[in-house]
């Protein structure tokens, strides 16, 4: 056996054409979607994940701002300019972009974002009606993933999900999702005890850790769905993912490569956020609606 390639560049592809579409609508009654990006400091990384989604907003036709501010801005003032974007009525999603440098306290920063506008989900409105199994703003990285499982027609319900990594961006909602959609749900962490015998238990795996190819072709069920979320850059510049995806790929079904897999699908998933947000305001759609 051999893995299928799970392609998230031609879904996220997709994902922006549907939300290119709906932004047409949108633009006909009068409402031009956009995205407000806030980016503290000058992580180079961050930079270039800003890059990627202002562009693809650009792309589906919504207006993208990116506001940048200094590593030192007061706590203060980014608060204060988070709600100056709350109140700004061309502004339906917003994003600051994480980490945030030292000092900057990000739970209160996300607490400051309207949660209509909370494109990445982050905030405790969306995270408890995420836990309630209510319509929000998902975030977006595990959203995009249920997307590419329901893509590949990959039976969620009943099946053994297991989830490596317990953050509050990826494991923990990761998790909550998959339950939502009725899989029997593992999560583990740094502390789990014998990881492979857990992984080895799941027809869905997971893998959200950041260790470049930590999960080995001895610690995947055969036929095994794998998702690998992981971004890790090697010393040689090149990006590999959490899954040794050549030792994985002969034991599993299908699996999602790094880049390509998670990463646009994460973007895409963004975009059709901010697109909600505006349908919502505007009054398109019927409420509570999710058309992606
Ligand atoms: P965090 O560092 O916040 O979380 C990592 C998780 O992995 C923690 O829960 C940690 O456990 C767990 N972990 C660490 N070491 C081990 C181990 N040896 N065995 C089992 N579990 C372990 O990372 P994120 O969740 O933010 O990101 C995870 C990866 O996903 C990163 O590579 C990141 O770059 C990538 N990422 C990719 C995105 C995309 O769009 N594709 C978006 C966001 C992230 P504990 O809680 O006990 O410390």
């Amino acid at each position: 056996m051999t893995a299928t390639r799970i392609d998230g560049k031609a879904l996220a592809a997709e994902i922006l054409a549907e939300s290119a579409v709906r932004v047409s609508r949108l633009r006909a009654a009068g409402t031009i979607p956009g995205l407000a990006v806030v980016l503290v400091g000058e992580d180079p990384a961050s930079k270039v994940y800003v890059k990627g989604k202002t562009a693809a907003c650009e792309k589906a036709g919504l207006n993208s701002w990116l506001h940048t501010m200094p590593a030192d801005t007061p706590q203060e003032r980014l608060i204060a300019f988070v709600k100056q974007l709350n109140s700004d009525p061309a502004v339906h999603g917003i994003l600051v972009q994480l980490p945030l440098p030292k000092g900057l306290d990000a739970r209160a920063v996300i607490e400051a974002i309207d949660p209509a506008k909370d494109a990445d989900g982050f905030n405790y409105v969306n995270v408890g009606a995420l836990v309630v199994g209510e319509e929000a703003f998902y975030p977006c990285t595990p959203w995009g993933v249920m997307k590419m499982l329901e893509h590949e027609g990959v039976k969620v319900e009943g099946a053994h999900a297991v989830v490596i990594g317990r953050s509050t961006i990826v494991g923990k909602p990761m998790a909550m999702l998959l339950l939502n959609a009725g899989a029997t749900v593992t999560v583990c962490h740094s502390k789990t005890q014998d990881l492979p015998g857990i992984t080895r238990q799941g027809d869905i795996l997971v893998a959200a850790v950041g260790r470049p190819r930590m999960v080995t072709a001895d610690m995947v069920k055969p036929g095994a769905v794998v998702i690998d979320v992981g971004i890790n850059r090697l010393p040689d510049g090149k990006l590999c993912g959490d899954v040794d995806t050549e030792g994985v790929s002969p034991v599993a079904s299908r699996i999602t490569p790094v880049p390509g897999g998670v990463g646009p699908m994460t973007i895409a998933m963004l975009v059709a956020n901010t697109v909600t947000a505006a349908e919502r305001r505007a009054g398109i759609g019927a409420p509570g609606s999710r058309i992606t």
